[in-house]
């Protein structure tokens, strides 16, 4: 047996203590239901994990005070354990498929494992999500504004259409050769290029020749996943890893967290395993500072700074919780600015969405920005004026309800950029 099933056999002893606890009419009702499980379960094969779906819509919602989804709406239907209940019984037929049943999975759930923190099961509900959208997905059966969002995305092969990403082909243009290949996210290329110019400039620095492509890559897949459109995740990935051995490449890195965990985590699950190291740039940039080939000078007395401290770094749940990577961007951070930086209360593995995880903005951006709004208050009351982040949606999320401009946001490149030596 192994070490996790054993782990698993006693994180559920306390089921069989109560089992023995009950009195009779209840063991027997137990059993009953035991022995008759199967008509619990769809009689067609599904791809919904049904099992945990039901073990989680049991729970008194254990997580739901920390489920920023919840938090932000106020509805019952977007608490964790709800959403489960929502999924299971989309799955059995028992709730008509209508887009009032169907949207709390999409405008509910962020996809950012907070649940996962405090589950003793270990579920993270987003991921419980996924299966039910790609079952919802084969049926034609989500709501307009996420079939709408997924068509465009596999009409483009990526998040906008190629005429956004001008700026972005022009400011990877330097990056034509070498062994390390920088896959830059749908999100940057169409919104923050700024970022882009700031890797090529520390890889000019650095002496690291980089080489993007991005006109031949596509979406790395993220936003299908939760889309439901398994298919053409599958697509995506099966080019991208034929695009990547089409080339001599030792190593991949990422600015997004998400392309970072496809890339690296979710292609083996979907069966195309990459066999090349995948970084998020915050590794990268770490390994480059401890080796000693990135020299970057201490900010707190340049101007801009020196009246916009402190600063707070807001991890990105994907890059915390998913890829687990906690400390590259603080001991980045901590060379810059070694005296005014400033954990916000809920950092590290407990760190809050920025709201635009998952598809909610695309199902309802109130909610996305009222996320936004809630996180950015942690941040007022940690009295902290500069937040650097290192994701481009949390980026865009932050920059977007920054509406009285009273934070100063920044991309970790774009800081590691402006103080390189
Ligand atoms: S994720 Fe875990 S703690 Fe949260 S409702 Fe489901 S079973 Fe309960
Ligand atoms: S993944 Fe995040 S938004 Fe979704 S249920 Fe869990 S805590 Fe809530």
């Amino acid at each position: 047996m192994t070490m996790g099933k054993i782990k698993d056999l006693m994180r559920k002893s306390w089921l069989l203590k109560t089992f023995l606890r009950a009195r009779w009419p209840v063991k027997q009702q137990l059993i009953k239901g035991f022995l008759q499980r199967k008509k619990y379960y769809p009689k067609e094969s599904v791809n919904a994990d049904i099992k945990n779906l039901i073990n989680c819509m049991l729970c008194p919602n254990m997580c739901r005070f920390d489920c920023p989804a919840v938090q932000a709406s106020k509805k019952e239907t977007h608490a964790p354990a709800t959403k489960a209940r929502i999924g299971y019984y989309l799955e059995m037929n028992r709730l008509e498929k209508i887009p009032e049943n169907i949207l709390p999975l999409f405008e509910g759930c962020v996809h950012c494992s907070g649940c996962q923190v405090h589950c003793p099961f270990d579920f993270a509900v987003g991921d419980l999500l996924e299966g039910v959208a790609v079952d919802l997905f084969s049926k034609q059966q989500l709501p307009q504004s996420i079939m709408t969002f997924s068509e465009r995305i596999s009409k483009n092969n990526g998040l906008y259409p190629t005429e956004k990403y001008q700026q972005a082909y022009n400011a990877l243009s330097p990056l034509s050769e070498g062994d390390i290949y920088y896959f830059p996210g749908c999100v940057t290329m169409g919104n923050n290029t700024k970022v882009i110019s700031g890797i090529a400039k520390i890889a000019n620095k650095v002496n690291r020749s980089l080489i993007s492509k991005p006109q031949e890559r596509w979406c790395c897949g993220a936003p299908l996943m939760y889309a439901g459109d398994l298919e053409k995740a599958k697509e995506l990935a099966e080019h991208n890893k034929a695009h990547f051995q089409s080339l001599d490449i030792k190593t991949i890195i990422c600015e997004c967290p998400e392309c970072t965990y496809m890339l690296r985590e979710k292609y083996k699950q979907l069966g195309y395993d990459l066999k090349i190291p995948v970084l998020h740039v915050s590794e990268w940039l770490a390994s480059l500072l401890a080796e000693g080939a990135l020299e970057i000078q201490n900010g707190e007395k340049e101007t801009f700074f020196v009246n916009n401290l402190p600063i707070g770094f807001h991890d990105p749940c994907v890059l915390a919780r998913k890829l687990g990577v906690l400390d590259p961007p603080r001991e980045l951070l901590m060379a810059m600015f070694p005296n005014s930086l400033r954990e916000v209360p809920y950092s590290r593995e407990i760190t809050h969405c920025c709201g635009f995880g998952g598809l909610v903005n695309i199902a309802n951006s109130e909610i996305a920005n009222q996320m936004a709004q809630n996180r950015l208050a942690e941040f007022k009351k940690a009295e902290i004026k500069t937040i650097v982040t290192s994701c481009p949606t949390c980026y865009y999320s932050f920059m977007k309800n920054n509406t009285e401009l009273q934070f100063e946001i920044f991309d970790l490149v774009e800081a590691v950029a402006a103080l390189i030596q």
